[in-house]
Parts: C-alpha cells; sequence; structure tokens
C-alpha cells in the first residue's frame, strides 16, 4: 500500500466542493463498502472505505493518481449498502474527473474504462455459461476471445412462449417468494427504468434485467435457470430502488439462484466454483485496466515505479 502524507493544508476546493454530495465527513470506517465492493470482493485490489478515508484527509494528490479510481465498475453497491449514506461512487467519479482536468490521465481514458467494462461483462457471461456446462475453463487462455464476443447468438434466440399450465403458475409463485420477501412481479409493465439504473446492463444481449423478469412472468422457468446472467447480476439493488411498481428485482434474481440451486440444475459446489472463476476473470479485468493506465498516463506517478 502506497504511503499516506498527511497534507498541512486545508481541503482542496475541488474536494471541499463536493464534499456535501458525497457525505464523506459522516464515514466512521466501519468497512460495509470494502465488504459491498465486487471488485474488491473478488481481487482485493479495490477498497472504497480507503478512498473516503483518504478523501477526508484531503489526499487528493495521491487519489488522483491511484489506478483503484479506474478499477471500479460504477456499480453504486458500496453507496447504497452504506449505513451513513456516504457516497464512495460520487467520490471516484469526481476523482477520475480531476486526473482528466490535471492531465495525469488522458480524457479517452473514461470511455475506455466503459469498453473495458463491456469486455468484462462479456468474458463473465463466458464463464458462467461454461461453468454451467461442467467445465473450470483456464480464464488467461479465453479471455481474449470472451471479451470481444457478446452472447449475442445463443442468448438472443427467439422464445416460445408457453401458455399457462400449472407448471409455469407454481414457478411464478416460486419468484414471488413469500412473506417479507413477497415481490409483485406481475405488476411490472415494462418501463425499463430497471434496465436504465442497471449498472451491468450496457449490452442488453449480455444482461438486461427486464428481460429475466418478463421471462419469470411468463413461467419460462428453464430459460432463466439454465441461463448464465442470473449468475452475473451484482445484487447492487438499483433496479429496486428504481421502480415504481415495487418490483424486487434484485431479491427476484437472488430467488432464482436459490431455485436452480435446489432443483439441481446447477451443482451443489457451483457457487464456490462461480466465486473462484469470477476472481480469475476479474484479475483479467484489473490487468486490462492497468495497462489502459500505463498508456493513458502523461507523467507516471509515483505508484507505477513501485510496481
Ligand atoms: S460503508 Fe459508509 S460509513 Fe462504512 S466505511 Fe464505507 S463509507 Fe464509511
Ligand atoms: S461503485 Fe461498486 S465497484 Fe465502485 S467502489 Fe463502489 S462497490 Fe466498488
Ligand atoms: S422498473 Fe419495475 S415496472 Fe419497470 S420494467 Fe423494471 S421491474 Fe418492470
Ligand atoms: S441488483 Fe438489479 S440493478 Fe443491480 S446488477 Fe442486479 S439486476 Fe442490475
Amino acid at each position: 500500500m502506497s504511503t499516506i502524507y498527511l497534507k498541512k493544508t486545508a481541503l482542496p476546493s475541488y474536494v471541499a466542493r463536493y464534499s456535501q454530495p458525497e457525505h464523506i465527513q459522516a464515514c466512521y470506517t466501519c468497512g460495509t463498502c470494502n465488504s459491498a465492493c465486487p471488485v474488491n470482493a473478488a481481487t482485493s485490489r479495490l477498497r472504497p472505505m480507503e478512498l473516503v478515508y483518504k478523501a477526508r484527509l484531503g489526499l487528493l494528490d495521491e487519489l488522483v493518481s491511484m489506478p483503484d479510481i479506474w478499477y471500479c465498475m460504477d456499480c453504486n453497491r458500496c453507496s447504497n449498502f452504506c449505513p451513513m449514506m456516504v457516497k464512495p461512487l460520487s467520490l471516484i467519479q469526481n476523482l477520475r474527473a480531476e486526473a482528466i482536468s490535471r492531465k495525469i490521465v488522458c480524457p479517452e481514458l473514461a470511455e475506455q474504462h466503459k469498453e473495458v467494462l463491456k469486455r468484462l461483462l462479456n468474458a463473465l457471461w463466458h464463464a458462467a455459461d461454461a461453468l454451467l456446462d461442467g467445465e473450470y475453463p483456464k480464464v488467461a487462455e479465453h479471455w481474449e476471445q470472451w471479451a470481444r464476443t457478446s452472447p449475442s447468438d445463443k442468448a438472443n434466440q427467439l422464445i416460445k412462449l408457453p401458455s399457462d399450465t400449472p407448471q409455469t403458475t407454481a414457478f411464478r409463485q416460486m419468484v414471488r417468494g413469500y412473506g417479507v420477501n413477497a415481490t409483485s412481479i406481475s405488476s411490472c409493465f415494462t418501463c425499463r427504468e430497471c434496465s436504465n439504473a442497471c449498472p451491468i446492463c450496457l449490452d442488453p444481449r449480455v444482461f438486461d434485467p427486464v428481460k429475466i423478469f418478463r421471462l419469470a412472468n411468463f413461467g419460462l422457468k428453464d430459460e432463466l435457470l439454465r441461463s448464465p446472467c442470473i449468475w452475473l447480476c451484482l445484487d447492487c439493488q438499483s433496479c429496486m430502488s428504481a421502480c415504481s411498481q415495487g418490483v424486487k428485482g434484485a431479491l427476484i434474481i437472488r430467488q432464482l439462484q436459490h431455485i436452480a440451486y435446489e432443483e439441481g440444475v446447477v451443482a451443489k459446489d457451483f457457487p464456490v466454483r462461480w466465486q473462484q472463476l469470477k476472481g480469475e476473470v476479474y484479475g483479467e479485468y484489473i490487468r486490462e485496466i492497468d495497462k489502459l493506465l500505463e498508456a493513458a498516463r502523461s507523467v507516471k506517478p509515483p505508484y507505477l515505479k513501485q510496481v
């Protein structure tokens, strides 16, 4: 970890300007955001709490040079789960803007970062697909092909809608759940607000929450339980906040994973193996971001010399 140099000056104007919306002063270093961060869970390379802490100390010069701000995949899980309503993602986005305005990185990096995110999602889809087929692929060997290939053929084949049967009705009931977790999935009127809010709906051919909810509404059990898509969800709950109909999208997808596991559609060790495989895929993503950063920096900051 890089050394923290305490600055004696007041908070830089940029951080001060944004400190209100980010609400960083409320942080009491509980670590919830670190546990909630999917990049941190997979690679231990991104700790939003550390960024918030350094921002509170006014370490702007160090923050804008940290690769961590580009490892973030903009999922907002850290903010959604923070008990103090701190918004680490807003801080990260402002730091990226500051890094660009200071010419630490080139402006194109923002767009390139988005492209790498799309590549990550493609790769995650293919990795889940392979694991569902019972393979445990070598990620390093497949990364390039997975990353550049969207799963259009397999994911977009026409689906024949079933007529209502006791099986489709029973499946719908299972997806809705019971008690406090019950969700009004049938209230969905396909407005797509959930898809707009979903941080990983960058290419609907790879992942689109409203598609999952429609398939669940039609009772298309096999298509859903065998789909890699249900394993891509980050459980960030942004879809739930966005839905005016009270559809609890994140819970629906978690319920689908649960049914796939309980009914033996996936192997008993699937969740563990998926965590391992995801860690390897995210590792390639981090390597790709590092390469981008090396190319994008006009002046190499101290951290690159240490690597
Ligand atoms: S979850 Fe919130 S309060 Fe806890 S460490 Fe993260 S930013 Fe701070
Ligand atoms: S927005 Fe997501 S990826 Fe970025 S720091 Fe927060 S939890 Fe991690
Ligand atoms: S936001 Fe709600 S109503 Fe709109 S498509 Fe998504 S689940 Fe359906
Ligand atoms: S919880 Fe909802 S918004 Fe978040 S990744 Fe899953 S489908 Fe998308």
